[in-house]
């Protein structure tokens, strides 16, 4: 299958090219030439997830041996905690949560992250490339430690992380700080996720410094949500969610569902659009943002405006202005017009905003519907899910849970869980309790025995982990410091 720029200045032969260059040259996203349909659900139901996952990453994916696809499927998911890396939990009648945050670093990107190195390096070696690629990724917290962790140690690889230095939780930064491997750098930016978005993006179409690396035979390439490789794997688990209340007797195969997600960057959403695309019954995919809200407006007016105040909040994987996979959907949206994408998202960078026409926000009203949660809002529901259903939630996972229930219960709704509690365990711990507590981990001993919700081995390992990175630099110097971590033996 052939990949296209959303821009439309570069069409690739295959999935291959456009997960190893990851952006494409013109500063598009990189988009499939059409979307497969699975007409055979029915064939799904009794695969374990693995199945699932080398079943439809091998619809885009057409150039990849269907047996090694399947094998490595099995090695990612096989570093989960749970047998189903993607279970569903029932929280009534109507309302489920899927739970994505099973994986090494117990956050959703670990879904993607833990497969893309092999989807990566088999792709390079497929196209004949023998340099080092060098994975640059911006973080807002948890995309950061889930890369870091699926590409530590992995031959012909280097991997450089860039995070807002006061942007992260505790949990999230002593991860990444503490993280092993000898191919890896962590940076801290004075700034925010923006800031850091910006930096990469920025080395990325610098010539200079693609010439520069070349010379030290390495490429660049990216793991952030903006890749393909990113994107295919998380089509899977809304497939296999439906799946999964099929087979429970909870919907008829074929009856509509909604997801509602909790959303940054717009990668796992966009995942649930492709699924839709590609014949899963959804009937709504609900965005749901914090005090960013960003999202929530482009879909009330059709104005996308970032030039706005911009909230550190206690869910801070969506504290996001630029949420650079919408360029898919407006791409699809306009009707696939490549001029039009590029002249809005040259609009963006100009002027910080772009508008889309009448008819297209008729398009986007029959998929998606949009809202927001606040800070006080998402204490509250922290709290009251906890009271009534006696589970206990991350921030994220709340921010999606009040929307969920603010568009009412008329389907069943499956809600995205995209993170462990344990991540966010101060402000877990201050909605269930009333307690502030400053430090992390003692926060977390108090939410166990207050919850009896187990905290898991990987923030237990965390307190006695060695810090290895605290450099912190100012935006500017994103470029020197990749630079000379690549001069490094
Ligand atoms: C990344 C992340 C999100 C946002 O996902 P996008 O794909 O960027 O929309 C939400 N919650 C958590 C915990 C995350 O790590």
């Amino acid at each position: 299958m052939k990949f296209l720029s959303t821009r439309g200045k570069e069409t690739v032969d295959n999935a291959s090219y456009a997960i190893v260059e990851g952006l494409a040259a013109d500063g598009g996203l990189f988009v499939p030439q059409y979307f497969p349909k699975i007409n055979d659900l029915e064939k799904l139901l009794d695969m374990d997830y693995p199945e699932r996952a080398a079943y439809i990453i091998g619809k885009f994916l057409e150039e990849y041996d269907n047996a090694e696809l399947l094998k490595a499927c099995r090695t990612a998911y096989s570093a989960f905690q749970e047998a189903d890396p993607a279970p569903v939990v029932k929280l009534d009648d109507n309302l489920f949560v899927l739970e994505l945050f099973h994986g090494p670093t117990l956050a959703f990107k670990d879904v993607a992250l833990t497969i893309l190195p092999y989807l990566l390096r088999n792709g390079a070696d497929r196209l004949g490339i023998k340099d080092e690629i060098l994975i640059l990724v911006a973080t807002s917290g948890d995309t950061g430690k889930a890369a870091l962790e699926g590409f530590k140690d992995k031959d012909g690889i280097k991997i450089n992380v860039f995070y807002p230095s006061d942007g992260v939780s505790d949990m999230q930064k002593l991860q990444m700080r503490t993280q092993k491997g000898d191919n890896v750098n962590v940076v801290g930016v004075k700034g925010n996720f923006d800031d850091c978005q910006t930096a990469v993006k920025k080395l990325f179409s610098n010539k200079e410094t693609a010439r520069k690396l070349k010379e030290k035979n390495v490429v660049l390439s990216s793991a952030n949500s903006i890749n393909f490789g990113r994107l295919v794997p998380q089509v899977v688990y809304y497939f296999s969610a439906y799946c999964d209340l099929v087979s429970a007797g909870e919907i008829k195969i074929g009856e509509k569902v909604n997801f509602t997600v909790p959303t940054g960057n717009f990668g796992n959403i966009l995942a649930g659009y492709y699924a839709k695309q590609m014949g899963l019954p959804i009937d709504k995919l609900i965005c749901a943002s914090n005090s960013n809200n960003v999202l929530t407006e482009f879909f009330a007016s059709g104005t996308y405006d970032a030039n706005r105040e911009f909230f550190t909040t206690m869910s801070p994987s969506m504290d996001i202005l630029i949420s650079s996979n919408l360029e898919r959907l407006i791409f699809e949206i306009s009707g696939r017009d490549t001029l039009l994408t590029e002249k809005r998202m040259a609009e963006l960078i100009k002027t910080g905003k772009y508008g889309i026409s009448d008819n297209e926000r008729e398009v986007l009203g029959k998929d998606f519907m949009a809202g927001y949660c606040d800070e006080d809002e998402c204490l509250e529901e922290i709290n009251s899910i906890f009271e009534e259903y006696g589970y206990v939630c991350d921030p994220h996972t709340a921010v999606a849970l009040k929307v969920a229930q603010d568009f009412g219960k008329a389907k069943k709704n499956i809600v995205l869980s995209t993170a462990s509690p344990y991540k966010f365990t101060q402000s877990v711990l201050k909605s269930i309790t009333g307690k502030n507590e400053k430090d992390a981990f003692k926060a977390a001993e108090m939410l166990e025995e207050e919850t009896a919700a187990p905290i898991p081995t990987q923030i237990v390992d965390l307190k006695s982990a060695t810090v290895r990175f605290n450099k912190i630099i100012d935006k500017g110097d994103a470029t020197d410091s990749v630079m000379e971590f690549v001069s490094e033996k």
